[in-house]
């Protein structure tokens, strides 16, 4: 098979779809692998470690969709490359297609197979190719937290483990999936002040079992979240209900109640925010203020770390395909209901239940 690995070219977006090792294990497998020049820039990786690895650098993204049988992204298509997709042929990249109707659109009438990374389902019907991203954002939230605190960001001017005889931050964490817990350990590091709330009471018990003595859990409902927005330095928002909005807990009057300078990082905003006053931004202008209160929403923090992010994400999407790419689309389904789920456009139909249902569209 011929496979294919454009550069990125969606707006704050460096990361890659294939690294190296995966250019040696297709190659070694009896592949072609053309990697667009420049696409590992953003990660660090040259076009040379591409080259010395079997893969073969090519000029034009028109070169690789025109060429190859199978496409590897990260991003999903943007406009300009839906003309340059094929009927028969299969891209396997990030999609969340009930986000986004023209997009949905647009690529039905490609005709091409769309594999999507966020509805593959692992064995214990978990999504294996959202959790690294979830890791990064998690841990990457504390970071980002730590600095819009500081002063000169607008924020309460808070070293986030205080000093001995200064207090720390307190840090609340809305949701204790994979974000908040990987949020809630680097928050521990720093030795803040942390609570976790979750409306799972196993995953409390779970947390309360994992997590060091600065982090605390508490059930979420409407008190408890009011009592903790008040003492709260940061607020992460974590939440999610699968396949839907995320639920509104940070109320646009809850801000009146919070410390000045205060910071809100809005991890869920992807899924609509679950913080009223919530808007996506970029990581060219993170942040806005709102009744004294620093809101950080970027829709794709991953992005920012690129390079460990597209380690993460290659570590997990490589085998799925190497799998594709060694027995094709078919066979390679028939074995895995999981990469089965995957598939959510295939001879210009839909093939997910829930982004027919989202748009009304023959399923
Ligand atoms: P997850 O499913 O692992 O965890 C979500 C948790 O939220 C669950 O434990 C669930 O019980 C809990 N929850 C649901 N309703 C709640 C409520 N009312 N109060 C408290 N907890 C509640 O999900 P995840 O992987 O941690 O992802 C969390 C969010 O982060 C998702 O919206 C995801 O899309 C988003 N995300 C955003 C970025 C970004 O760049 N902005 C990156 C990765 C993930």
């Amino acid at each position: 098979m011929i496979i294919g690995v454009p550069r990125e070219i969606k707006q704050d977006e460096y990361r890659v779809a294939l690294i190296p090792v995966g250019a040696e294990e297709l190659t070694a497998a009896g592949h072609t692998v053309l990697v667009e020049r420049g696409a590992g820039q953003g990660s660090g990786i040259p076009d040379e470690l591409y080259e010395e690895n079997g893969a073969e650098i090519v000029e034009t993204a028109q070169e690789i969709f025109s060429r190859a049988d199978m496409i590897i992204k990260v991003k999903e298509p943007q406009p300009s490359e839906w003309p340059l997709l094929r009927p028969s042929q299969i891209l396997f990249t990030y999609f969340h297609f009930a986000a986004d109707e023209k997009l949905t659109r647009g690529f039905l009438e490609t005709g091409a197979t769309a594999v999507a990374y966020e509805t593959l389902e692992g064995k214990n019907g978990q999504l294996p190719l959202l959790t690294p991203m979830s890791e990064v954002a998690g841990r990457m939230s504390i970071q980002e937290g730590a600095k819009y605190l500081e002063r000169p960001q607008l924020g309460r001017g808070i070293l986030l483990g205080g000093v001995p005889g200064v207090p720390p931050a307190h840090i609340l964490i809305l949701g204790g999936g994979v974000v908040g817990k990987n949020a809630a350990q680097i928050a521990a590091g720093f030795q803040a002040d942390v609570v976790i709330l979750d409306i799972s009471v196993d995953r409390l018990r779970y947390l309360e079992d994992i997590m060091p003595a600065n982090v605390n859990t508490l059930y979420s409902d409407k008190h408890n979240i009011r009592e903790q927005l008040e003492l709260a330095d940061l607020v992460i928002g974590a939440v999610l209900i699968p396949g839907a909005r995320a639920p509104m807990l940070v109320p646009q009057s809850a801000l009146k109640m919070m410390k000045p300078g205060a910071v809100l990082i809005d991890v869920a905003v992807d899924q609509g925010g679950c913080i009223e006053t919530s808007r996506p931004t970029t990581h060219s202008d993170p942040t806005f203020v709102v009744d004294g209160v620093v809101h950080y929403c970027v829709a794709n923090m991953p992005g920012a770390v690129g390079r460990t992010s597209t380690y993460a994400l290659c570590n997990v999407t490589l085998p799925y395909a190497l799998r594709l790419a060694n027995q094709g689309l078919e066979a390679a389904c028939g074995q895995d209901r999981g990469l089965l789920s995957a598939v959510n456009v295939h001879n210009g139909q839909v093939t997910n239940r829930a982004v027919a249902a989202t748009f009304g569209l023959e399923y």
